[in-house]
């Protein structure tokens, strides 16, 4: 059986929604609609979420998806090298694959005459950067009066997110959203010449995780896979939301007396079983990302 996730607008929910009424099904836990046709089973969430599952998905969602690609971005690769070396601003996100602790993210103002300091500095990809560094380095920055903004998604508010349907592509979406926002509010006059967004989920599922809670993406935004190694602006943000996770790591360490490991190995399953065995299963709900297979993988060690 194959199975498939789609995102699409509130408005495109409610479209589908009635489009179905005549194949509509028991609605599952936390969904807006389930439909079964011949092809498929549909199920809706608030999220903006539909998963296709059954014999030949694609028929289904061909119906919505094909409308969808239109809304595509296209980048002018002239334009957006005119972005990536003039003043500009980035985001990125950290977090989002350690199992312990929260989710930052992370908006940077770089003018023109920065970049190149910046890149002296040894500002890149935080994924690249020892522990130490990343700290050092954004200490720096912080020095340097480099404006940005940063958000922090903590564990409690993450897991009840997730537990009302947010996938984590949501919540990163609106991270991103928040900051960028934050940042230009910040700046003045807004003399930039673009946004850069470290590409995560295709420009129009984003766009429809903003659309599902009424914002919209900013003007002169660009999405690039990979844009810590073209943006300095996005590599900056990378290093300030990584070291914004590391301190509250060191945070939730302190409060937890457990030394909180990063990343989602079994070696992290294991401590997952130590503290269940301690503090009991509900604790975590404050330290770690409930939802990942970790929490399930730790009664192997049980
Ligand atoms: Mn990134």
């Amino acid at each position: 059986m194959s199975q498939n996730v789609h995102t699409f607008s509130s408005a495109k929910l409610v479209e589908m929604k009635k489009y179905y009424q005549d194949f509509l099904d028991e609605n599952p836990q936390g969904a807006l609609f389930r439909a079964r046709t011949k092809n498929a089973v549909i199920t809706a969430y608030n999220s903006g979420k539909v998963l296709f599952q059954g014999a030949n998905p694609d028929i289904e969602i061909n119906k919505w998806v094909k409308q969808n690609k239109v809304k595509k971005i296209q980048v002018h690769p002239e334009k957006l090298n005119n972005v990536l070396t003039r003043t500009h601003i980035g985001s990125d996100e950290s977090g989002t694959g350690d199992y312990f602790g929260p989710v930052t993210a992370a908006a940077v103002y770089i003018t023109e005459a920065q970049i190149s300091e910046l890149k002296k500095m040894g500002i890149q990809d935080s994924k690249l950067i020892k522990d130490d560094i990343i700290r050092a380095l954004s200490k720096k920055i912080v020095e340097m009066n480099i404006p940005y903004s940063l958000l922090i998604l903590p564990n409690e508010k993450y897991n009840q997110l997730q537990s009302k349907g947010w996938s984590q592509g949501k919540m990163k979406a609106m991270l991103h959203h928040h900051v960028i926002d934050n940042m230009i509010k910040k700046i003045n006059p807004h003399n930039y010449e673009g946004i850069i967004i470290d590409q995560f989920c295709l420009p129009h599922v984003y766009k429809n995780y903003l659309a599902s809670e009424n914002k919209f993406v900013h003007s002169k935004t660009h999405f690039l896979t990979k844009a810590e190694h073209h943006s300095v602006a996005v590599a900056t943000a990378s290093v300030i939301a990584r070291a914004s996770f590391l301190k509250e790591m060191d945070k939730l360490s302190h409060l937890s007396g457990y030394s909180l490991l990063k990343g989602a190995s079994n070696k992290v399953d294991r401590l997952i079983a130590q503290i269940m065995r301690e503090k009991g299963l509900e604790y975590l709900n404050k330290i770690a990302k409930t939802h990942f297979a970790n929490t399930e993988k730790a009664n192997n060690y049980l």
